[in-house]
């Protein structure tokens, strides 16, 4: 069998960019204002503040406003709050993203739980996630729609496929499945106590692998022609000589592409399709508090 198609996240991702920039600069004609999104960072995690950087320097690119919070690792769970409830009540602001991890002694679900749900473009609150059960509109974490679109840009339809769920988080797993459901693929959840997770992802068409551990998956778990998504980001320990170690994804890539029919690259796939739905949930709210119709194919 030939080798698997690479799915490249990366140029997807620059496409998608693309298309928000044409439609924020059209925002700007009808509402006489930029999208705005506001990132408020909490302490100084070094990866947290690469991870909010890479944001607002992404929206600057799109037309898209951003408007950084930087606070201390001392604020206050009051005065976290009272800057949610100052953003939510901003009309410059449509998305608020509050980046996690929150240092220790403060409440993440608290803090999610006081963002305007109607300004959650994480959709990371309880009403979001209720909107996705129950197939109303509101905003979907942008991983696991990275993911979906990837599929849909590879597969097309997915009606009656097997799709294999690995991991069962509230970021990633639980709504990939979601969103597989309501594309009408056959799913499977698959987590920590799944018995003969092989034999159970050698039945899927579609593989999402988001476990966080380094090429968990093996080639031989594949189904020949199966479409695979890793959406693992792992760090391997600094091979001698060298200061840091390899990045790979949840899936042994080297074995899968034997096997696979299309699969995703670490780094290079699922990751740069991340901040690319960050901005379209971003400008997708801008149009929802502006009473104008959302824009067609982002
Ligand atoms: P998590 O730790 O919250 O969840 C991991 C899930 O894997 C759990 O539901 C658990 O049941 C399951 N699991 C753990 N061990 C298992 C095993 N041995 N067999 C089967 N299932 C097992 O992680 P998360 O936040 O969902 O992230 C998963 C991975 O995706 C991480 O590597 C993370 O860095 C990465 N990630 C990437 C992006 C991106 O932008 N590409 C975004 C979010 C997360």
């Amino acid at each position: 069998m030939s080798e698997a198609a690479r799915i490249d996240g990366k140029a997807f991702a620059e496409a998608l960019r693309a298309r928000i920039g044409a439609a924020a600069a059209a925002f700007l004609q009808a509402a006489a204002r930029k999208p705005g999104l506001a990132v408020v960072l909490v302490g100084e995690d070094a990866a947290s503040q690469v991870y909010v950087g890479a944001k607002a320097k992404a929206c600057e690119e799109a037309g898209i406003a951003s408007f950084e919070h930087r606070l201390p690792a001392t604020t206050s769970a009051a005065e976290l709050l009272t800057l949610v409830e100052r953003l939510n009540r901003d009309p410059e602001v449509d998305g608020i993203l509050v980046q996690l991890p929150l240092p220790q002694g403060l409440d993440e679900q608290a803090v999610i739980a006081a963002i305007d749900p109607d300004k959650d473009v994480d959709g990371f609150h309880v009403i979001n996630a209720g909107r996705l059960a129950v197939g109303q509109e509101g905003f979907v974490p942008c991983t696991p729609l990275g993911c979906l679109m990837l599929l849909q840009d590879r597969i097309g339809d997915l009606s009656g496929l097997e799709a294999v769920v690995i991991g069962r988080s509230n970021i990633v797993g639980k709504p990939m499945a979601q969103l597989l459901t309501d594309a009408n693929a056959t799913v499977t959840i698959a987590h920590s106590r799944t018995k003969n997770l092989p034999e159970v992802v050698r039945r899927a068409d579609i593989v999402v692998a988001a476990v966080g551990r380094p090429e968990m998956v093996r080639g031989d778990w594949i189904k020949p022609g199966a479409t695979v998504i890793d959406v693992g980001i792992n760090r391997l320990p600094p091979e001698e000589g060298k200061a840091k170690g390899r990045l790979v994804g949840d899936v042994a890539y080297a074995e899968a592409l034997e096997v696979a029919g299309a699969i995703t690259p670490v780094p290079g796939g699922v990751g740069p399709m991340t901040i690319a739905v960050l901005l379209r949930n971003t400008l997708v709210a801008a149009h929802r508090h502006a009473g104008l119709d959302a824009p067609e194919g982002i």
